[in-house]
């Protein structure tokens, strides 16, 4: 008989945005007609920019165009994209060749797929709070997990003096949930610490365009990362592209372990695992890359931020201590007076109609605080961010 898998039977149940989802909806059944204020959700809001639309139009004729049609496409990427990507890492002073950047349909896809260059053996550094995709796809391969604890102490940003033992080590900055972001000394810790055990960084840029100041964007701002890091990005947050799905992969040529290249091994696996991603979707991506793109995009970025300004006012008012904001579209915030995270939640939904996102969610170091998210809408988020302020008051 078939043996499958049985690491998915270690699977803890996933089922915080489904119990989220239970909980809502037992409540509006209840309460027929009354509005409920949404900060719980991860997705965006606003719909993709101009240029990305005009894009995705003239790219379908082209599908319709004896002349332009394009058939499968290289599977690490149209040269036109790969060249965007490596353009737009100019812009910030980073040189990469094109044929370091890989096209992706997202980073959650690339996240799952990319374990496939490394040895079931090596353990897997994850810091949690995480997103809950780094942990259940280790599990699933079977991997040892060694979990470092972020939390106000280390500010969310934990360090290698907290010794991960460990050669696969996730980094997101900024952070989902909390929005932390590490500076460019704190990075350079890691990259020396994975170049001196020879263990490989995975950093999850995919909030980098809600950077403001001198913050590194990217690992590739870090002498040393071109031996030690994969940085895995995608278009979902910086422009909208949660369901038109588009990423990218920076595997430097550089990068090298057990006499190996993981650059070579990833046009292997996608050569092998796929046969390309949409010439309609690359299109739309270059254009999010173009001035006009960028301009579009930051805008939308910029209305986020305000939500995210109106939300910190609100906790400052109400004297709760909170982290990020600033550079990504999470706040986390402390739970009043000690509450555990799921109590405070029942009493958000309960009493003024605010949903967010507990943090015992994203694994045991949340538990205590809670996530708000900044990709709602801006008059919800206002009226949202009032009513915390005031059961915060009444205690
Ligand atoms: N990485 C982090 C930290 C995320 O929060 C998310 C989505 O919420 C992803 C990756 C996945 O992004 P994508 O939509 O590109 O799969």
């Amino acid at each position: 008989m078939i043996q499958v898998n049985q690491n998915y039977a270690k699977l803890k149940e996933s089922y915080l945005f489904y119990r989220i989802g239970q909980k809502v909806k037992a409540y509006k059944e209840a309460h027929p007609g009354e509005p409920v204020y949404r900060l719980g959700i991860g997705d965006v809001s606003l719909p993709l920019c101009d240029a990305a639309v005009r894009a995705l139009h003239e790219a379908a004729d082209d599908q319709g165009s004896a002349e332009r049609f394009q058939g499968y496409t290289p599977e690490p990427g149209m040269p036109f994209f790969r060249e965007a990507v490596a353009n737009y890492y100019a812009g910030r002073g980073i040189s990469l060749q094109t044929a370091e950047v890989f096209v992706s349909s997202g980073a959650s896809d690339e996240l799952g797929d990319i374990l496939d260059l490394f040895s079931r053996e090596s353990a897997a550094c994850i810091m949690e709070p995480a997103y809950p995709a780094y942990l259940d796809a280790n599990i699933m391969a079977g991997r040892q997990i060694r979990t470092l604890s972020a939390g106000p102490e280390n500010g969310f940003l934990p360090t290698p003096e907290e010794n991960p033992d460990a050669d696969l080590i996730y980094l997101c900055s900024p952070n989902n949930p909390t929005g932390a972001v590490y500076n460019r000394e704190q990075l350079k810790a890691w990259v020396d610490y994975a170049n001196r055990r020879g263990a490989v960084i995975l950093f999850d840029a995919a909030y980098e365009a809600f950077i403001e100041g001198d913050l590194p964007h990217s690992i590739f701002e870090i002498p040393g990362a071109e031996t030690c890091a994969i940085e895995i990005c995608s278009l979902s947050k910086t422009a909208g592209f949660t369901g038109t799905r588009l990423g990218y992969t920076v595997i430097p040529k550089e990068l090298e372990r057990s006499g190996m290249n993981l650059n070579a091994m990833w046009v292997r696996n996608r050569t092998t695992k796929t046969n390309g991603i949409s010439y309609i979707l690359q299109k739309a991506g270059i254009a999010v890359f173009t001035d006009e793109g960028l301009a579009q995009i930051h805008e939308n970025i910029r209305i986020y931020k305000q939500n995210a300004k109106v939300l910190m006012e609100a906790l400052d008012s109400a004297g709760i201590r909170y982290w990020g904001g600033k550079n990504a579209p999470y706040i986390w915030m402390a739970c009043p007076g000690g509450m555990k995270s799921w109590d405070f939640f029942d009493r958000l939904l309960n009493e003024v109609q605010v949903i967010g996102t507990p943090g015992a969610g994203f694994g045991d170091s949340g538990e205590g605080f809670f996530r708000l998210s900044a990709f709602g809408n801006p008059e919800d988020t206002k009226i949202a961010a009032e009513r915390i302020r005031g059961l915060v008051a009444r205690g």
